[in-house]
């Protein structure tokens, strides 16, 4: 009769005219792609979305994940029940707070205006039969330990809970085009392309190496990464592009001080072909100001500069490590970050990294390497 489910609610996409059925199909399709290793289903009751038929020990868990689904404002570990008075009486009595001295409050929301009770009435006799009950209890409206929460529903069901867990908020993924996440083994790319999916983004990703020089683990990692961020976005495409000739030919060619430069400049002129074949619509990278080198206004300005035909994203640009490592906690790619692995960018790296450089001294060191890529560039 009663049973345990994981209630959720949406928020943005009530704003959203016509095509609110389109944004719900996203969500609902992201929902149960990222809980369906739980064995659980997702029910629909009207504008109220129900994860049924999980193993309780593994709700929180479940509820961890819905946290970070995009489109999801909010969740609750609720009973459903039939909304006859008596079990309502009952479910409201289970949920009372356990301490005796504890005060607490009854919230009615009555989506069923044929219910044969208004709001106030079913809260105050929920509370009386609460106080006959356990007579230690108080009433506080204002400031209440536990608020017990009982929404009504038009079908003949009803949901007792009492704590409303905030989530990610956003737009479901699918909803706001695809973009080329630049994916390296570091902290900083898989939190700026969920970033991009909380936005409603759908995520391809691009992941350079150097071959021999950066090995099998590195590459093993970037596509864990990807796997993660895939299940926020319903899979992310991963490419792998060897950069090892363009980074020896810097080396042997160029200035020591220009190699991160120049060899992000080839990055980007790579990652925006590749991206237009995809069809994605824009470029993403994890990079943040001034964090290092190759992240000042000054070296974006050079990499911004071979893009000419799509836009580079930068979720992360104005955040603090601190709140980068924070998602990437969040979102369960901080232990695969951190494991030690060779980025392409660290073989060859020069000592003293070029950290305001000036285009005629760029174009001047790329000149020195012709046609490397074979296309003119
Ligand atoms: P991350 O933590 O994402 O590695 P970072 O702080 O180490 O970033 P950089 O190494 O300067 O910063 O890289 C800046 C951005 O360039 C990265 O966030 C990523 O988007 C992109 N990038 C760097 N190296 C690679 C790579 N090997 N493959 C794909 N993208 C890369
Ligand atoms: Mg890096």
């Amino acid at each position: 009769m009663s049973k345990s489910i994981i209630l959720i609610r949406y928020g943005e996409i009530h704003l959203k005219g016509n095509n609110r059925g389109f944004f719900l199909k996203l969500l609902s399709r992201n929902i149960r792609s990222a809980t369906q290793d739980f064995g659980c289903r997702l029910e629909i009751n009207g504008t109220r979305y129900e994860i049924v038929d999980f193993d309780e020990a593994v709700g929180d868990k479940i509820i961890d994940r819905l946290k970070i689904i995009s489109g999801i404002t909010s969740v609750s570990k609720a009973i459903k029940i039939p909304s006859d008075f008596d079990v309502l009486k009952k479910t409201a009595l289970d949920h009372a707070p356990k301490n005796k001295q504890a005060t607490f409050r009854i919230t009615v929301n009555r989506a069923d205006k044929t219910y044969k009770y208004n709001s106030n009435y079913i809260a105050s006799e929920l509370g009386a039969y609460i106080l006959s009950k356990r007579a230690k209890l108080r009433v506080d409206l204002h400031n209440a330990d536990t608020d017990i929460k009982v929404d009504i529903r038009e079908d003949g069901s009803a949901y007792v809970f009492c704590e409303v867990i905030g989530c990610a908020g956003g737009m479901p993924v699918g909803s706001a085009g695809r973009g080329l996440l630049l994916l390296s083994g570091g902290l900083d790319s898989p939190v700026a392309g969920y970033l991009m999916t909380k936005r409603g983004m759908s995520l391809d990703a691009i992941h350079f190496h150097s071959y021999p020089y950066t090995g099998e683990e590195a590459q093993k990692k970037v596509e864990e990464l990807a796997t993660t961020l895939g299940g926020f976005c319903g899979g992310v495409n991963l490419t792998s592009v060897s950069v090892t000739h363009i980074q020896e030919a810097i080396h042997k060619f160029c200035l020591p001080d220009y190699m991160i430069c120049l060899l992000r400049r080839y990055m980007i002129r790579i990652a925006e072909k590749v991206a237009i074949e995809r069809g994605c619509q824009c470029l993403i990278t994890g990079e943040s100001l001034g964090q290092v080198a190759s992240q000042t206004v000054e070296s974006i300005t050079m990499t911004n500069a071979v893009a000419d035909k799509l836009p580079i994203l930068r979720p992360l640009i104005a955040t603090n490590k601190s709140e980068i490592i924070d998602i990437a906690r969040q979102i369960g790619t901080y232990d695969i970050s951190i494991r030690p692995y060779e980025d392409c960018c660290t073989v060859f790296l020069p000592k003293h990294p070029i950290i305001k450089p000036r285009l005629d001294n760029v174009l001047r060191e790329e000149a020195k390497l012709g046609d490397i890529l074979g296309d003119g560039k």
